[in-house]
């Protein structure tokens, strides 16, 4: 007897519209697809031809910081601010009152959040200095271990007060490999050395160091900046191709926001995205969209990288909810359907085509970049499944779709049902 079955399922990116299909779950995985299934089964689910779609994958989350806004006040901030250095500083200050317990208990509720949202992995970035040691990073590995039969949860070093020059730092991101962190961050806009293009290397190259002593892959912070102008040499994702390249680590890269890559000009965007594509670096794009061009008084910036060019030139491109509800961003729910609808406004993706590529940049694309395994539908895959309240991926996007059931490994792990009635 089967685990499950779900009938009449248009299985994303699978089948043609209007095509219906079957698939079987047993032990954890998909075990067939096909036109009809007869087999009993545990649990059967007739879904009419809805959605099926592998489960959501946030690929650059602040976990350790999550929902620390909901303690303290109404949602939206307190102020309008103009630069980012204020929000760095902001953090550092009300970190300070974190505790293991407090973070993980936070994330465990932002977990909560991303699986009633349908999210079954997640790669979360965590604090790791000499202020705070290694308490956020065990924090997020108490949430890890709690919440393990709903999530797989990749937990990412992140320095806030330098790398490079600092061997006591170097010595702490080690230690936290020995406890169960799985990859190595970094961020040069943070590291008092990188004030120039060379301490930006350096910087770089210290993290890439560090991963490959510990084999581990490097989800770097890029280009966070947003300055008029830009030449090839100064992009921060350019240096970080080349090392991919010269270190043979083509695939295990990831750069989040790429903001400036927006600043160059054409030519130098094209130059850069064809080293990244070598390089096979998956692009981390953050819609939210908050933190640059807030002083601009024309032409106001956003802060997004080219999504769409780098999307044709065959760059594996995918899209996070970054901070949620924390000192950087008091907005955000970890729902991978909203920020999908955000990035179709900012990056002017609102042809069917697009509507489904967003689909599959934060499910797809998003397991890349976190390296997977057994992701997707098909026989032999892990059965992390959502229904979705839509026939069709742009429907999904477009009306923000219901996350009817959602499965881990096979087992019902989350169902969201909305009532709306007209009188
Ligand atoms: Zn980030």
């Amino acid at each position: 007897m089967l685990d499950l079955l779900l009938k009449n399922c248009t299985v994303f990116d699978q089948t043609a519209a209007g095509q219906k299909m079957d698939v079987a779950v047993h032990q954890g995985h998909v075990t067939q697809i096909a036109d009809s299934i007869t087999e009993p089964a545990r649990r059967l689910l007739d879904l009419d031809g809805r959605l099926l779609v592998p489960g959501f994958v946030e690929s650059h989350m602040h976990l350790d910081l999550a929902l620390m806004n909901d303690d303290v006040q109404e949602p939206g901030r307190d102020h309008f601010f103009t630069s980012p250095t204020e929000l760095n500083a902001a953090m550092l200050n009300r970190r300070r009152t974190f505790t293991r317990e407090s973070i993980a208990e936070r994330a465990g509720r932002a977990l909560d959040l991303a699986t009633r949202h349908g999210i079954t992995a997640l790669r979360a970035q965590c604090h790791v200095d000499p202020e705070v040691g290694l308490t956020h990073l065990e924090g997020l590995l108490d949430a890890r271990e709690k919440y393990q039969s709903r999530i797989d949860l990749q937990i990412v070093t992140f320095p806030q007060l330098g790398l490079a020059d600092r061997p006591d730092i170097q010595d702490l991101m080690r230690a936290a490999f020995k406890s169960g962190a799985d990859v190595m961050g970094c961020a040069s806009n943070l590291d008092p050395v990188a004030q120039d293009a060379e301490g930006i290397r350096q910087h770089i190259d210290t993290a890439f160091d560090l991963a490959m002593q510990a084999g581990v892959d490097l989800d770097a912070h890029a280009d966070l900046g947003l300055p008029r102008r830009v030449g090839l040499e100064d992009l921060e994702v350019v240096h970080l191709a080349r090392r991919t390249i010269a270190n043979g680590y083509q695939g295990r890269v990831a750069a989040g926001h790429v903001c400036a890559l927006d600043s160059a000009d054409p030519q130098t965007a094209i130059a850069a995205i064809d080293l990244i594509r070598e390089a096979q670096i998956s692009v981390i794009s953050q819609p939210d969209m908050y933190r640059l061009g807030r002083a601009d008084q024309q032409g106001v910036r956003r802060g997004l990288t080219r999504v769409r060019q780098l999307l044709q030139a065959g760059v594996n491109v995918t899209f996070a909810s970054n901070n949620v509800r924390d000192a950087y961003r008091p907005l955000g729910n970890l729902n991978l359907l909203e920020e999908g609808l955000i990035l179709s406004y900012g990056a002017f993706m609102d042809a069917r085509e697009d509507l489904q590529t967003l689909l599959r940049m934060c499910t797809f694309n998003a397991a890349k970049a976190l390296r997977l395994p057994n992701y997707g539908i098909y026989p032999g895959s892990q059965a992390d499944l959502v229904v979705l309240n839509a026939n069709c991926a742009s429907e999904a996007i477009a009306r923000q779709a219901e996350k009817l059931y959602i499965f881990k490994n096979g087992a019902l792990i989350a169902a969201n049902w909305q009532k709306s009635e007209l009188y």
